[in-house]
């Protein structure tokens, strides 16, 4: 399947000179949002994946299928003031200024297989947040998966030792 046709490429949002990517166009297609799920699920598999954790907030899309149809847990990366219990969080860089990324601290089990599910990796800094906070929480960061690798911000290096399945290149 050509995933591509449903990726909408908006100019200029959400700053002038970038190209946002949005998959909005695959979600509202049942079938083509079922085969992406089920590209990963098929990644998934090969890892035994125990446990599926995805970024706030297009990581729910994408992970939440993946974690049903694995009959697998899905634990939320969530932004700062959003989770009830208590957590532990884990601040990085954007290009302009910093972000906070929180998970609950009962979210993942030591030694639990985590694979780290999002919509799209561009600097890495998201993916490389994320993966803290599994590893600090005793998970095992088994493989990532994404829609859509922008391959000209060289993300991958941040992550170079992990496993990762990408649908989509830009
Ligand atoms: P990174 O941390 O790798 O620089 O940025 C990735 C995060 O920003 C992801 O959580 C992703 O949802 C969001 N993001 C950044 N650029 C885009 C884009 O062009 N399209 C979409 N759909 N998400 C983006």
């Amino acid at each position: 399947m050509d995933f591509k046709k449903y990726v909408a490429d908006v100019p200029d949002f959400p700053e002038p000179g970038i190209l946002f990517r949005d998959i909005s166009p695959l979600m509202y297609n049942g079938k083509v949002y079922e085969a992406a799920t089920n590209e990963i699920v098929e990644y998934a598999k090969n890892l035994d994946t125990e446990m599926i954790v995805g970024p706030e907030a297009r990581g729910f899309i994408v992970g939440c299928p993946v974690a049903y149809k694995l009959g697998v847990g899905f634990a939320p990366a969530r932004k700062k003031g959003k989770l009830p219990r208590e957590t532990i969080s884990v601040s990085y860089d954007l290009e302009y200024g910093q972000a906070s990324l929180y998970m609950q601290k009962d979210a993942v089990q030591l030694g639990q297989r985590v694979l780290v599910v999002d919509d799209l990796m561009a600097t890495g800094g998201t993916l490389a947040a994320t993966i803290k906070l599994v590893e600090e929480l005793g998970g095992i960061v088994v493989g990532t998966a994404f829609l859509i690798e922008l391959t000209d911000l060289h993300g991958r290096d941040k992550i170079k030792d992990y496993d990762m399945f990408t649908l989509m290149k830009y």
